[in-house]
């Protein structure tokens, strides 16, 4: 059969049908699919909205420190769970439940507060801890925690904590949505941490209480040069910035020591120095000034105890040559009174006692506070004796220790000082600013935290008591 014209169009007309048939039909199937996928978006976008708002943005709120030195306390919060970074005690205030800040968990149970992290052994860091409700899981260095337990014994700083996990130097520790990275610190307490908290792939770091020019300097110089990465939000402390001096370069512990060989070596009668007996690296300092100066160290009972529960035989110890240890009379009372006489057996053999003192004021450095002052009258032992004033110079202008300068005058005892800050310089917390390099840097610590702009980049000042989120670095 030949085909017509006719013939072909209806052929075309079926095959176009037919096409057309084919072609709405995969449409349909393809708008289905299409459907489909958004559909499956739709949900999987729902689902991440859920898992984001479950997990949120890690949030911190600091209680106290944004406008003062001491009472840190800062607040973190992700996934519903919460830790607390130290619990300090502010400088001026008395030590009562009253200062405690309003954090859920810290005056009744609220499981939400998984524990509370004290970064190192100094008061403006842990004071208010013991208004914190029994059985509050702690966090700190395990020489921390011995450390605060000894000075139960002689002081009314001292704490017992029931509940302790430890920081180990650069050992991450997991605690619900939380990884606390510790990184041991350069400062005049023994023990003291930086830390790394890190949730939700954010990366916060508090910089603790730190210095670079103490007897942990080459500690400070190796975290300069590996820094941690990523750090979203650098919470860093500033007690040097705005204080008078403060530019100049600060002395080391090593210069300091021959601020101590020279003063010893200038003096006939008894050296007495009045500094902390937690200060470890002055300990050292003034250790090292006696051998050099050929006197022997005399330790009070609490002082060598403190050294021996560091656990770190390095340290200046007891049974050391040229080192002695002298029991005050305060001290013994609170042997007494807490029965710690095995504690007292221990330094028998390495005593030196009242009567002993004059005879040996000459070859003699002293560890001195002024609840000493009857002790030595009764010794006899002041002679020609000088005094080395070791703590920050503001402590001895208080009105408190105007009966302490009217004994000194009467006396005839020369007070010198040799001392040095146990925070860094400006200078060094621009370099441990810069090695961090964070998005955002939050000033605590400091009474000037308002001039941080002008030593720092990426500076937002926060208030006490506001909540506010770590965004992804
Ligand atoms: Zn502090
Ligand atoms: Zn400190």
């Amino acid at each position: 059969m030949i085909k017509g014209p006719h013939t072909s169009n209806v052929a075309k007309s079926a095959t176009f049908q037919l096409l057309r048939r084919s072609l709405c039909q995969s449409m349909q199937r393809s708008c289905t699919c299409f459907a489909a996928l958004v559909l499956a978006l739709r949900r999987r976008t729902t689902e991440f909205r859920q898992v984001l708002a479950h997990r949120g943005m890690m949030k911190v709120c600091i209680h106290r420190g944004t406008q003062e030195v001491g009472g840190t306390c800062i607040e973190i919060e992700s996934q519903g769970k919460r830790i607390a970074l130290d619990v300090g005690l502010p400088l001026e205030a008395a030590d009562s439940i009253e200062y405690l800040p309003r954090v859920h968990g810290f005056r009744e149970r609220d499981d939400s507060l998984l524990a509370v992290v004290i970064s190192h052994p100094h008061l403006d860091h842990y004071g208010l801890a013991r208004h914190l409700v029994p059985g509050t899981q702690m966090i700190m260095g395990a020489a921390t925690e011995r450390i605060l337990k000894t000075a139960t014994i002689f002081t009314r700083t001292g704490i017992e904590f029931g509940n302790v996990l430890h920081l180990d130097p650069r050992k991450p520790l997991s605690i619900g949505p939380f990884t606390i990275t510790p990184y041991l610190n350069d400062h005049s307490a023994y023990d003291a941490y930086a830390l790394l908290v890190s949730a939700d792939q954010q990366r916060l770091f508090y910089s603790g209480d730190f210095r670079g020019h103490g007897r942990k300097a080459a500690l400070f110089e190796r975290f300069l040069k590996h820094p941690p990465s990523d750090v979203a939000v650098l919470v860093m402390e500033g007690t040097t910035i705005g204080r008078s001096g403060s530019d100049a370069k600060f002395m080391t512990e090593q210069e300091l020591e021959k601020c101590f060989l020279e003063h010893v070596g200038g003096s006939r009668g008894m050296v007495l120095v009045w500094t902390s007996g937690q200060n470890i690296d002055r300990l050292v300092t003034i250790f090292k000034a006696c051998q050099r100066s050929g006197r022997q160290l005399v330790l009070d009972m609490y002082t060598a105890e403190i050294l021996r529960v560091t656990g770190n035989s390095r340290l200046p110890q007891a049974d050391w040559n040229g080192v002695r240890v002298f029991l005050p009379d305060s001290q013994r009372r609170q042997i007494i009174k807490n029965q710690q006489f095995a504690l007292a057996d221990r330094y028998r053999p390495f005593r030196i006692f009242p009567k002993q003192l004059a005879s040996e004021a000459a070859r003699s450095v002293m560890l001195f506070r002024p609840s000493m002052v009857r002790d030595l009258e009764k010794a006899e032992c002041l002679q020609e004796a000088r005094l080395i004033y070791s703590l920050w110079p503001g402590y001895l202008k208080r009105a408190e220790h105007r009966s302490f300068h009217a004994w000194l005058d009467k006396r005839g005892i020369p007070l010198v000082q040799c001392h040095t800050s146990g925070h860094a310089s400006p200078q060094d917390l621009q370099r441990f600013a810069k090695a961090i390099a964070p998005k955002m840097l939050v000033p605590i610590h400091s009474f000037e935290t308002k001039r941080f702009k002008e030593y720092f980049d990426n500076v937002q000042m926060k208030k006490d008591g506001q909540w506010w989120e770590v965004w992804h670095a």
